[in-house]
């Protein structure tokens, strides 16, 4: 979507090892007003599905999810990266390889807050091997809730994680797909 491209195109800068810098805006300092027309966005898409919960990664995911709950009226549930111990066998555990730290987290996420009876929207701030995403699909699998859509805000469209969730059926919204991206220059997917 325009917006978040032209955000990008102001802001965003292209570090080494495939790292958009987005910390102005998105996931360090936030700009709300940014973040509500994400939120907005993901609403009008996938308004009409039934959406009980949306689900995220802590910590960049949240602030999206957050904005994108106020216009479904529905609450967020994040997965944890810190360590919780799993005595009871009362969480659902994933393991995430962490594109930007390198290493493997485990996330967890209570099962009271996750069901059968949910119908999940995931949103996150980025998507580029689909690690991230994997593992949340992984914990809705767990709790036999229903996955409707997918909203990202910045896909990373040269790596594979965005297209295999679409050749898999995903319904997959990202607000802006970076197909090319170096220090001359930031190259868009054509909106489909
Ligand atoms: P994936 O799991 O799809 O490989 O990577 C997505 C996760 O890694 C996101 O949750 C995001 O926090 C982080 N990430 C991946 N690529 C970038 C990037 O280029 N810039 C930033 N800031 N975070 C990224």
């Amino acid at each position: 979507m325009k917006f978040m491209e032209d955000r990008i195109l102001k802001d965003g800068q292209v570090r080494p090892g495939n790292i958009l810098k987005v910390d102005s805006f998105l996931n360090h300092q936030l700009d709300i007003t940014l973040l509500n027309e994400v939120g907005k966005a993901f609403y009008e898409r996938f308004k009409d599905k039934g959406v009980t919960k949306i689900l995220t990664v802590e910590a960049s995911g949240i602030a999206i999810a957050c904005m994108t709950a106020n216009y479904f009226g529905t609450p967020v549930v994040f997965a944890k990266k810190s360590k919780s111990r799993n005595l009871d066998g009362d969480l659902y555990t994933s393991v995430v390889h962490s594109f930007t730290y390198g290493i493997d987290n485990t996330v967890t996420l209570s099962k009271k807050f996750l069901g059968a009876d949910d119908k999940v929207l995931i949103v996150d701030d980025f998507l580029a091997n689909g690690k991230a995403v994997n593992g949340l699909l992984d914990i809705c699998r767990q709790a036999g809730a229903e996955v409707v859509g997918i909203g990202i805000a910045i896909e990373k469209g040269f790596q594979r994680g965005g297209d295999d969730l679409r050749e898999r059926g995903y319904d997959l919204l990202s607000l802006a797909v970076v197909d090319e991206m170096s220090d001359t220059g930031i190259v868009f997917r054509k909106e489909a």
